[in-house]
């Protein structure tokens, strides 16, 4: 095995690209100075198209999670309903915060592997009609399930006056996200998923309703305070010192993620993701999700006849391939491929190959081939590009 080969399939942090690893690099700069200026500048027009919002996209130096507890402190007063939509870990992380500042925190649970639904949140609207703030998850990336973010925000809407708080961090960047014209009032992601940077930016979009709950909002907060991070970018600069390489890095992704296109990019997601689903059929090994509630930026697979954590011990040991294994409730019953951002069909098809030794490690008799021969026929499908 090669030893300075890693190869990360799991759903973030996600490789990177050489440019952006080289951008990185670029000796420091004053965060007070015309660079970095120019730099906010360039970077911000670019990631609102990223979220589908004409308002400013907020970013942070924090991880993911700091972002969503960002979304909660700005926009929840602590005397607050809210409802959290859980369909896995993440979810669950999203109602754990809530708690964690004393708010009125309701849950609405679907089944971990399976998408939530209207008629769900509809019964909770009614129940609860002083419900605040509604909280979901775009991609749970514990069970590989994109929420069907659009339909469920259309239903709030015309049902209350809450506001539509979403965890698009495993998804944006890599899935078409519409902020403005789905009506979602604040949407958080992360650099360490499809954005393909590594971990320490979080992104957070707000929308003008959002704003006026915001600026009326007792909660204290401090580096959290996203008004204090709007007036600074606004006039393209920070409220305290960024984290600078990052920002180095994230510029020369967004470049990168303009020159393929967005609906390129989209659609190569939608692609690796058919790829992955089609191995996996053809292999006979069962996916955790439907098709219709299934993500393009990660694979959940849930083996009946064999180990995960088998499968996985030998794609780490013999290939150096990471793949993820599954969480809370699926550990030891799932494994996970990543497959956002920096990934491409080429990578894919190496990742089921070896995939393909891993099962057969596991003690799993298949045809090999089978997947790598359904991945291909699924990308010479879609591929008149
Ligand atoms: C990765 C992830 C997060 C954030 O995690 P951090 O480790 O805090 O960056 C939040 N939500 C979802 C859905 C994620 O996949």
């Amino acid at each position: 095995m090669l030893t300075d080969q890693q190869i990360l399939r799991i759903p973030g942090p996600s490789p990177i690209p050489p440019s952006v690893s080289r951008a990185m690099t670029q000796p420091m700069i004053g965060h007070r100075g015309q660079s970095t200026s120019e730099m906010l500048a360039d970077i911000r027009p670019k990631l609102k198209r990223v979220f589908g919002t004409a308002q400013e996209v907020l970013i942070l130096t924090a991880s993911g999670t700091a972002g969503l507890e960002a979304a909660v402190v700005n926009a929840v007063a602590p005397d607050d309903e809210v409802l959290v939509i859980v369909s896995g870990a993440f979810g669950e992380r999203f109602a754990d915060i809530c708690r964690t500042y004393n708010i009125q925190t309701h849950i609405i649970e679907t089944e971990w592997g399976k998408a939530a639904t209207v008629s769900g949140i509809t019964g909770a609207l009614e129940a609860h009609p002083n419900i605040k703030a509604v909280f979901m998850t775009y991609c749970e990336t514990s069970t590989g399930v994109l929420n069907p973010v659009e339909k469920l925000a259309a239903e709030i809407r015309g049902k209350s006056e809450a506001m539509i708080i979403v965890d698009g961090v495993s998804c944006v960047g890599g899935v078409e996200t519409k902020m403005d014209e789905w009506g979602l009032d604040i949407v958080v992601s992360g650099s360490q998923k499809a954005f393909m940077l590594p971990a320490g930016l979080a992104f957070i979009g707000v929308s003008e309703r959002a704003w006026n709950k915001i600026e009326a909002n007792l909660q204290p907060r401090f580096y959290l305070d996203l008004k204090k991070h709007r007036d600074n970018l606004i006039k393209d600069t920070t409220p305290f010192t960024p984290a600078l390489s990052l920002l180095f890095g994230l510029q020369k992704t967004l470049e990168l993620m303009e020159e393929e296109g967005l609906g390129t990019v989209y659609a190569r997601h939608e692609l690796l993701m058919k790829m992955t689903r089609a191995a996996f059929k053809a292999l006979g090994v069962p996916l955790l999700t439907v098709d219709e509630d299934a993500s393009p930026t990660v694979t959940a697979v849930k083996p009946a006849d064999f180990e995960a954590e088998v499968l996985r011990n030998v794609l780490k040991e013999e290939f150096a391939m990471e793949v993820a294994g599954g969480q809370k409730v699926l550990a030891n019953k799932i494994f996970r491929i990543g497959h956002m951002g920096y990934c491409s069909p080429a990578d894919l098809l190496q990742a089921i190959a070896a995939i393909e030794i891993a099962i057969v490690k596991a003690g799993r008799e298949i045809e090999l081939g089978s997947g790598v021969r359904a991945a291909q026929q699924e990308y010479l499908k879609g591929a008149n590009r």
